[in-house]
């Protein structure tokens, strides 16, 4: 096992900095495992400036396990509306549901129970279970993996590596282990930053073998690269019939916005010609299909970006006849009222946006 080169002096230090230096978070101060659990899927690939006012508005409308666990889906995800990666609020939800059936209501504080939660992986798991608990999991974070990747400097790259520092650190702290883990990824968020790292300010540069080795500050990358993101084409399709209201779809077995109301599309590789591939079949009921007229077409009209996907989106503009179409459970012509309540991604606000300033919708 890698010793560990922090002493408990410098972990002192360091938990002296957070105390003084830590943000005041609308989700610290809390024991509370559900709102815990909560602000840590809403951080995971969401930036903290944006989840914070999020965070309030859902804890406000959803204060604990039960309210959540009972609402109505559709509402919920309209609470989430701007945090993206939807399925990280449906697992919640039923993660919630899970834990009322299972556990009357009480957070699992054991590991391996907190594991079977639907959404909880190990990340989320070692930092609910620490902060609430104080049981010492030890967080490995990105924030965590750049702070130890840069004290450890030169580092062998690998997770099981980090994991092993984590390990040791959180073996030999002196405080709770929720604060400890918090010291840290406050440390990585807040000074040892990606990129060029601010180690003027930073409580443990008397102890860090990169400040040491005087290498050029800020050219070191933790283990775990990011990989390149995708380019990919969607063509979106705003069909509205004669009243103006617009064909809706709640379906599994799609790429993004699964089981969420949503608009029709078809996704395809990014290629030169932003058309290419609106002939194919057009994911639209046939009978509605059977009637249907362009009116414009939006080329390159919206960029978005989803889960490690960059989307250039054309928009298709669509009315369609007198059809005898039967609305199902999960498609069906909506009002305008309606889909904004229903459609509650950040694209679709784009997409209404869009055909709001050109047609006044
Ligand atoms: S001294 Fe600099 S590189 Fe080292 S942990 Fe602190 S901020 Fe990061």
């Amino acid at each position: 096992m890698i010793q560990s080169g922090l002493r408990k002096k410098n972990l002192f230090l360091l938990y002296e900095w957070f105390f003084s230096h830590r943000r005041n978070l609308p989700f610290r101060n809390t024991k509370d495992p559900y709102r815990i659990w909560v602000s840590e899927v809403m951080l995971q690939q969401t930036r903290m400036s944006v989840v914070e006012n999020k965070y309030i508005n859902f804890i406000q409308r959803f204060p604990d396990l039960k309210s959540l666990s009972m609402a109505d889906e559709d509402e919920v995800l309209t609470y989430w509306k701007g945090l993206g990666y939807y399925s990280r609020c449906r697992n919640l939800q039923k993660g919630a549901k899970q834990i009322q059936k299972q556990y009357g209501g009480h957070f699992p504080s054991e590991w391996s129970d907190a594991l079977k939660i639907p959404g909880i992986g190990e990340y989320t798991a070692s930092a609910v279970l620490s902060i609430a608990f104080n049981r010492p999991h030890a967080v490995l974070d990105g924030n965590v993996r750049r702070v130890l990747s840069r004290l450890y400097y030169p580092l062998e790259d690998s997770s099981a590596v980090l994991r092993n520092l984590a390990e040791d650190l959180m073996s030999v702290r002196t405080v709770d282990a929720g604060f400890h883990n918090e010291s840290l990824m406050e440390l990585g968020s807040l000074v040892c930053k990606p990129g060029i790292p601010d180690c003027k300010n930073c409580p443990l540069s008397g102890c860090c073998n990169l400040k040491k080795h005087g290498s050029r500050l800020g050219t070191l990358v933790p283990p775990g690269k990011k990989s390149s993101p995708l380019d990919i084409r969607m063509h979106l399709y705003i069909v509205h019939d004669k009243k103006k209201r617009i064909l809706i779809e709640k379906k599994k077995d799609r790429k993004f916005f699964k089981n969420m109301w949503f608009f029709p599309y078809a996704v395809c590789e990014e290629t030169q010609s932003g058309m290419k591939g609106f002939e194919k079949e057009l994911p639209i009921p046939e009978e509605i299909l059977a009637d249907i007229r362009m009116k414009h077409v939006f080329e390159n009209s919206f960029r978005h970006h989803i889960t490690h996907h960059r989307i250039k989106g054309n928009l298709y503009w669509m009315q369609c006849g007198s059809v005898k179409f039967k609305p199902q459970d999960s498609v069906y012509f909506a009002d305008l009222q309606e889909v904004k309540k229903l459609v509650v991604s950040s694209l679709s606000e784009k997409v209404l946006k869009i055909l709001d300033s050109n047609f006044n919708i």
